[in-house]
This record gives structure tokens, sequence and C-alpha cells, in this order.
């Protein structure tokens, strides 16, 4: 039997277990009941996929969704392992083969959809089949109270008795309830051992923006990412479909997706967009559990989310590859009247109303947060990370002012007349307007009429929302969306407290776009090109998406380290035995295509004798890529880096710092030298 850490390696192409895995893979290899709640992308599927490979017999996995079990048998296949499903969706010739690796005992894990839990012959089957282990994906299903119930999945916890095999739960869903609730279900209310993972996704880089002009926010967005695949979730239907048709206008590929649609026409955005390189689907959060593709670069909210949780899920949906991903999530004044009244107007009783208005106000406070935004958001889920250096607040501090003052010049408007009116009217009494509404309820002769000229309308307008925002102001739904004040207002309010604003977010939010971000240097950008199109031709050769070839950051490193043999090759993060025997050769191609073309800064150098320098400087560099071990993080220096290097009149380490750098001083210091030396 090989052991886990080998078959990581050699099945799965991994150097090492993301933090977690490595304890949940042995509790589930000894055959403990567990139960592990991870973030979505952190990588549950292979959790059970490497135990199984590593137990006798067969594992079957309960998964909630065909699509996503197919994926999951088409990735295992293409990695040479033996899986397969049985589905309402499978060919007769697939059911034939899943039988036979079943009888002749090859099978090692078997996909299988709850519903065929119900049929009395699924029990015996799997019992003949030898199967020893039960693993279910997205455990949350058995919750009754959750939006994903499955009543099919409370059978699971009858299949664990009748097998007697240990059970391996899995889960992003991390509330206390629905944990209770699994524990209960499936496992009888007997304990598991369970696995809490951190919820940060560090790759994820998170920005907030106020709207200002929302459609064209979120086309300079995605035109600064054109060609990758991202989510636009809108909070109408209607505006997924325009949304789509301006982005088309945009030169991008994109389609739009809603629960209004027909099944089909749902199904064929689906397939798609697991399909295709680049497809932005414009959708409404129907589009949602279905979405399983790892490499999505990124997603923006049009409108605000409905809380905390669900943008959290939502964001989560980007970079489950681990590659980076970009994240924009805007929101504006009416969007907070919009989610209150949904709250209020709904059908919940009160207790729970109130605890999804504290929801909604953890996700205002993320939005109008003044330092890191990831703080922010872990501390909601118990976490206290230090500030995290990617986020949107992280690059570029908040500017702040003491708003004490126009606070309570606005809350002093709203009391004085009554709670009865809205932002537009109280911000005409605060500059003094002469409008009808204003003489005709003599609003001009109260004594916070023209007090609050010392800002403009549009500033204004930034205060009332974030004044919504800290729930110091209300609509009421019973007045007409009036505002009304709360109790948190009141310390402001008495002079006990005082409270501070963001400028920047008052001024116009237009030139606050995210910049843009490469995924790898300017020198690589043509070779990853290269690769991403050889990938595509591969995928669409055997009728795939194009990350069960290689994922992007499979893709990222070899386009930074550029390997040169199959051994260098199958050091690359992703790229398992199986697949290096696949694919190994045709990417290796396309490297030494590349390689073949030189370098514009190594064009310069061409006759001179920096150019020699240049080759053996670059020659150093590809044998400490990854460290004197071969272990290390890759890194190169860029092309323009070389070609100063090459060109240093008195190389000593100083001046090799000076222009490197201390952490590629570290690395490729003492080899430059020698090169520059003997030079
Ligand atoms: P989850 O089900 O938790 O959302 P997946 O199981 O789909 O996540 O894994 C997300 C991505 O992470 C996949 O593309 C998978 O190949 C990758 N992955 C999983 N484990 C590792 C690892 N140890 N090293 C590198 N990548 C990994
Ligand atoms: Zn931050």
């Amino acid at each position: 039997m090989q052991s886990a850490a080998t078959l990581l390696k050699d099945i799965f192409g991994f150097d090492a277990f993301r933090p977690g895995q490595g304890e949940i893979v042995d509790a589930v290899i000894k055959g403990e009941n567990t139960l592990a709640i991870m973030p979505t992308g952190g990588g549950k599927s292979l959790c059970f996929q490497l135990p199984a490979l590593v137990r006798p017999g067969v594992t079957v996995v309960i998964s909630p969704l065909i699509a996503l079990m197919r994926d999951q048998v088409r990735g295992l296949r293409a990695a040479g392992v033996a899986a397969g499903a049985l589905t309402s969706g499978n060919t007769e010739e697939e059911t034939d083969e899943v039988w036979r690796g079943l009888t002749d005992g090859t099978l090692k894990l078997l996909y299988m959809a709850p519903e065929r839990l119900a049929s009395g012959g699924t029990q015996r089957m799997l019992h003949e089949a030898g199967v020893t282990l039960i693993a279910v994906d997205e455990a949350h299903c058995v919750s009754q109270w959750g939006h994903d119930f499955r009543p099919d999945y409370l059978r699971i916890g009858e299949l664990r008795r009748a097998l007697d095999v240990p059970l391996a739960a899995f889960t992003a869903t991390a509330d206390a309830e629905t944990r209770d609730e699994i524990v209960e279900k499936l496992f009888d209310g007997q304990q598991p051992s369970t696995f809490l993972r951190g919820f940060d996704r560090p790759n994820i880089h998170l920005a907030f923006a106020a709207k200002d002009s929302p459609r064209q926010q979120i086309l300079s967005f995605a035109a600064a990412r054109k060609g990758q695949s991202g989510i636009v979730y809108c909070g109408t239907r209607a505006k997924t479909e325009t949304l789509a048709a301006a982005l088309r206008d945009g030169g991008h590929t994109a389609c739009h997706y809603h629960g209004g649609m027909e099944a089909q026409d749902r199904r064929d955005v689906e397939r798609r967009f697991q399909q295709e390189d680049g497809l932005i689907v414009t959708a409404t959060v129907a589009f949602g559990m279905g979405v399983d593709k790892p490499d999505i670069r990124w997603v923006a909210h049009a409108d605000l989310p409905k809380s905390i949780e669900s943008y959290y899920q939502e964001i989560g949906r980007a970079g489950r590859d681990g590659a980076p991903a970009e994240t924009l999530t805007l929101f504006g004044a009416q969007d907070i009247a919009f989610r209150r009244q949904q709250i209020d107007e709904g059908l919940a009783p009160a207790d729970r109303r109130t605890a999804d208005h504290g929801r909604l106000n953890a996700l205002l406070g993320l939005a109008e947060a003044l330092t890191c935004r990831r703080q922010n958001l872990l501390s909601y889920f118990g976490e206290d990370p230090a500030p995290c250096g990617h986020c949107d607040l992280c690059d570029k501090p908040a500017e702040v002012f003491d708003g004490t003052t126009p606070v309570r010049m606005a809350l002093s408007a709203a009391l004085r007349t009554d709670e009865w009116f809205g932002a537009g009217h109280l911000i005409d009494i605060l500059l003094g307007a002469k409008t009808d509404k204003i003489r005709q309820r003599g609003h001009d002769s109260l004594p916070t009429y023209g007090v609050g000229k010392d800002y403009t309308k549009p500033q204004w307008q930034a205060i009332f929302r974030q004044m919504m925002g800290h729930d110091l102001l209300r609509p009421d739904p019973e007045r007409h969306g009036a505002l009304r004040m709360t109790d948190h207002a009141l310390p402001i309010l008495r002079g006990e407290a005082t409270i501070d604003l963001r400028r920047d977010s008052i001024r116009a939010a237009r030139s606050a776009g995210p910049k843009v971000r490469q995924m790898v240097s300017e020198e690589d950008a043509p070779l990853l090109s290269a690769l991403k199109a050889k990938r595509r031709a591969l995928a669409e050769a055997a009728g795939g998406p194009a990350y069960i070839i290689f994922n992007d950051k499979t893709l990222i490193e070899m386009a930074e380290t550029r390997p040169t043999t199959l051994d260098e090759m199958a050091r690359v993060g992703g790229v398992g035995a199986k697949k290096l025997e696949s694919y190994g050769n045709a990417f290796l191609e396309v490297i030494a295509g590349e390689a073949q073309q030189l370098h514009p800064q190594r064009r310069k150098l061409a006759g001179r004798a920096a150019g020699a320098t240049y080759d053996r400087l670059l020659a150093a560099q590809a044998e400490l890529q990854r460290g004197q071990d071969g272990t290390g993080r890759p890194m190169t220096c860029s092309a323009a880096i070389l070609a100063k290097v090459a060109q240093l009149r008195n190389p000593d380490v100083d001046a090799l710092t000076r222009l490197i750098g201390d952490r590629y001083a570290e690395r490729f210091g003492d080899a430059f030298l020698d090169v520059l030396n003997d030079a």
C-alpha cells in the first residue's frame, strides 16, 4: 500500500497538503467518523479521494448534483484513478463499466446521487460491492432549515448503520445549528472527529466601492480582466440581462442566468461556463451550488448581497484553484434600503428578522470599513488575523474625517420632521433648498434649514449612506421608507460618542476601480497565453473543461519556472504521473518553442559580451529557481533586471542587492556574482 504523501504527489501532483488537509486525511484513513468544515476551495474532495485510494475496498461518495459528480469522476480518471458514477444521466455503457469495476473489485470510488438510496437494492448492492467508507459531500444538504435541503440525504444515516462502515462528512457551512444537525442526522448524535478550518481565502483580493455609475464601474472592472472567467451577481433578473448585453457590447463573451429561465437554458449556461475559458456570467444568486469551476478569476457584485454570509459564499466561488482572484462589491443607499425592506417585509418571525438585520449590519460594517477588509470579515467568523495586505483598504488606506457634526445635523433634520421623510427631502432641508415641498410644509422655518451648506448634495448623499451603513438611520416600511433614527445614534446625538466617516467614498468613487493585476510578470505573459492556448486545444479535442487538463495555478507555475525536461515538469504543482504521461511533452514543446524566440531584452544585448553573460545568468537562475534543495518557492528575476545585472560595472554584493532586492539576492546573489566575476 502506498503512503498518502506518495499518492498526493504521484496521483494528484501536489507537493504538500493544504492547511488542515493532512489531519483530516489521517483521520479518514484510520477509519474514524469525521466531520470536516472547510471553506470553499479549501480542497475537501482530496480529503476523501486520497483515503479512498489508501484504504482497501470501495468508497461510496454521496454528492448532491450530477454535474459535480461527473466533473469529479472525469478529473479522477484524468489522473488515472478508477472512479465511476451511477446517475440518471449515465449512458448504458457507462453504467455497465461501473458494474464491471464493482464486480471485479477494481473500482475505488463510486459516486452516487442520494436519490439512489431510496431504491431497496442499493444497500445490498453496496454491501456486496465491499464498500468500506462513506463520504458525504455538501453534508449541509441534510439540514432541514438550510437552503439546500435534500430529503434523500436523510437516508444516509440509515445506510451507515446498515453497512456499519465509517462516514466522513464535508461542508463549507459552519454555523453551529447546521453542524449539530449534521451530527444528529448522519452520525446518530455520536460526536465524530471534527475539523474546523480557518475561513481565510488568502488568494482572493477583497474590494468594495460605493455606487457611482454602477454599470460603468462593472464594465471597467471586467475590461481590466478581459478573457478571464468571472461572475457578476445582480440584484434582479432584469439586470442580469441588460448587463450581459452591455458586456457583450464591450467585446466580452457574456451570458445571463436566473431562476426564471427554462431548465434547459440554465443547464446550457452552466455547461458553457464550466467548459469555456473566459466566459462571464451575469446572474442572480440562483447561480450557486452547481458552480464548481476552480478557475473563476473574479466575482463582482453589481448590487449589495443579502448578508455577510451570502457575501462570503459568493466571493468564495472565485479562485478555488488557489491562483490569484479578484472581487468587487458595489453598494449604495438604495441597496441598503432594499435589503432592510426585504427583511422587514419577509414572513420570518420577529427574532429571525432581528438576526437578519444583524447579518446585514455585519455586511454594511464591512462595506463602510475604515481598516483591513479581511480583518473585518474574519472577525465576524471569530478569527483575529493581522492586516492582510491584500484588500483595497490595505492597498490604499481610507481617508477619514470626524463626521460627528454633519451626522448630528442629519439626525436633527430627521427628528425635527418627525421621522416622516427620506434622504432626498432631508438633504434639501440641510442645504436650504427652495422646493415646493419645503414651502408647503413650512420646513424653511426649521432651525436645521440651510445649516449643511459646507457639504454638497453628493457629499450629503454619501453621509446618509454611511449613516445607514452604520445603522444610525433605518428606512421604515410603514412610512414608505422614511428614515427613522435607531438607538445606535443616541450616544452621538447626546454628544457622548463621535463618529469617523470616510472622505474618499464621499468624493467621486469613479477613479476607485481596482487596479489591474497581472497573473504573471510581463515577461512570462506570452508563454502563459501559449500554454493556455495549448490547454484549450487539448480540452476541445477531449470535449471537457480546460481545467481538467491543468488548472491555472499549474500553468502559471510552468510559465514562471519554464521546465525543459519531463523531470523538471514533474516538479510543477498539479502535474501527477498520469498527466505527465498524457500531456507533459505537449506542454514542453510549447515552452521550448517560446524559449527559441529571443527575449527583447536579450536581443538588445546581441553581439555584446553582456549577451553571453545574460545567458549564463539565466542558466544560473534556472538552477536555483526553486532554491538550493529544489523545494523552495519558485522565483525568477525579470528579463529587464537580468539585462541590468549583466551590464553591472563593478559587481559586488551591495550593488547587486540594490538591483535585485534582498529576497532575490539571498537566493541568486552568490551564483550571479560568480558569473559576473568570471566574465
Ligand atoms: P472544495 O470542495 O473544498 O471547494 P476542491 O476539493 O474542489 O475544494 O479543491 C479546490 C481546488 O484546490 C482544486 O482545484 C484542487 O485541485 C486544489 N487542491 C486541493 N488540494 C490541493 C493541494 N494539497 N495542493 C494544491 N492544490 C490543491
Ligand atoms: Zn487587508
